[in-house]
């Protein structure tokens, strides 16, 4: 095992005399002293954030990930949770100048194609009752279907630049506006690529698995570009599926997955990788909880549900990352596993220990080795420790951004 990438948890865990300082064991809820500080520091990180103005657009990149776009997602959120609409129209700005200024066409995912400023800036007009603007952008975002549901073009299946990109887009525009806007016959489509996509991948390289995929030549297996990141989107999309999909593709690939776990509960990134060291979100155990509670709570199955606690116990004592504070491979993105545990067992235990990466979070600046190339990024910076502590002042409906539906 690696050690040199976190730091010592030096937090005492659950339960402890000071924990009830924080949470109210009764209600199971945070208190409301400790809400009152995460809702300051939210608050102060996002007025330093706004003086960055300038700094935000890095050359030519638009994308939810690391570019204006996601900035936009936390503003929006900010604007949603405390009821302050100018934050929702300085989203609303945002995501029209990405749309117009975005390059690359043809990139379809949410996370860093033009699917994400589309997906977002038609929820966020359609909240504020422009319709026709956002009608638009939804018939934009249907349009990238075309070269999605081509059989061979040699666009990827993972999350960050493949099919389950935007098949998160489509499932994100119908659970946020009223009616739904995709066609299910779309939805299918997708889903039926992605799994065709798995079957040939995995009979090419004789895998027991019925469903495998490769990016850049690796058979990666974490939440961005891995077979976990896919499985989780697919089984999020459960309503579109057959049964034989859930139960002869995507079971038995959950338990080819959950059979890689190293001795210590943590995932490797790809297959053949023997070097456990990787704890996070991009890779390794935090993106698997909220796969592996989903997975329980379908097929009811109690092994998924252990796998999802122990990453929990990984990521308590190895998360603290030297990365820094952001969502895809910081302590923020880490944070999600205890918020995905706690929605699942209701066991105080994780939102204490949420609150106490929390607490980490709040020190921003102060525990890490680099800055960023991003610092001011929903996925590599500020943006996202601002939305994980709005999601934390809210915690039975937090949803790690771009992953959970
Ligand atoms: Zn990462």
């Amino acid at each position: 095992m690696d050690s040199s990438r976190y730091y010592k948890n030096p937090f005492e865990d659950y339960p402890n005399p000071t924990s009830n300082l924080i949470i109210n064991v009764n209600t199971k809820e945070i208190n409301e002293n400790y809400k009152a500080t995460l809702h300051t520091s939210t608050k102060k990180l996002l007025d330093r954030l706004e003086e960055m103005k300038s700094r935000w657009a890095y050359h030519d990149d638009y994308s939810v990930y690391t570019g204006p776009a996601g900035i936009a997602y936390t503003f929006y959120q900010y604007g949603k949770c405390f009821n302050e609409p100018a934050y929702i129209d300085k989203a609303t700005e945002l995501l029209r100048m990405c749309v117009n200024k975005f390059r690359g066409k043809r990139e379809i995912t949410f996370l860093t194609g033009i699917a994400g400023p589309l997906a977002l800036g038609s929820v966020v007009l359609h909240s504020q009752g422009s319709q026709d603007e956002a009608s638009n952008m939804i018939s934009k975002l249907k349009s990238l279907s075309s070269y999605v549901l081509k059989e061979n073009s040699e666009l990827p299946d993972e999350l960050l630049y493949g099919r389950a990109g935007y098949l998160f887009s489509l499932l994100f525009l119908n659970s946020n506006i009223s009616p739904p806007p995709i066609e299910d016959e779309l939805i299918k489509q997708v889903i039926a690529l992605i799994i065709k996509s798995g079957h040939v991948y995995s009979a090419s390289r004789n895998y027991k698995t019925p469903l495998m995929y490769a990016w850049h030549d690796a058979e990666y297996i974490g939440g961005a570009h891995g077979l976990a990141g896919i499985l989780y989107l697919l089984l999020q999309a459960r309503k579109y599926l057959t049964l034989s999909q859930l139960e002869k593709d995507i079971k038995p690939a959950l338990d080819f997955l959950q059979d890689l776990r190293y001795p210590s509960g943590n995932f490797p990134s790809s297959i053949g990788s023997h070097t456990d060291k990787l704890v996070h979100w991009c890779h390794g155990a935090p993106a698997m909880p909220m796969l592996f509670c989903l997975a329980y709570e379908i097929y009811q199955d109690d092994r998924y549900l252990k796998t999802a606690l122990q990453c929990g116990e990984v990521v308590w004592s190895r998360g603290l990352l030297k990365k820094g504070y952001g969502i895809c491979h910081g302590v923020a993105g880490n944070a999600y596993t205890f918020l995905s545990l706690f929605q699942q067992t209701k066991d105080v235990k994780h939102l204490y220990r949420a609150c106490k990466f929390a607490d980490w979070c709040m020190d921003f600046g102060t525990h890490q080795n680099r800055i960023p190339d991003r610092p001011f990024s929903l996925f590599e910076g500020v943006a996202g420790t601002i939305y994980f502590l709005i999601d934390m002042q809210n915690p039975l409906s937090a949803k790690f951004p771009t992953y959970t539906v």
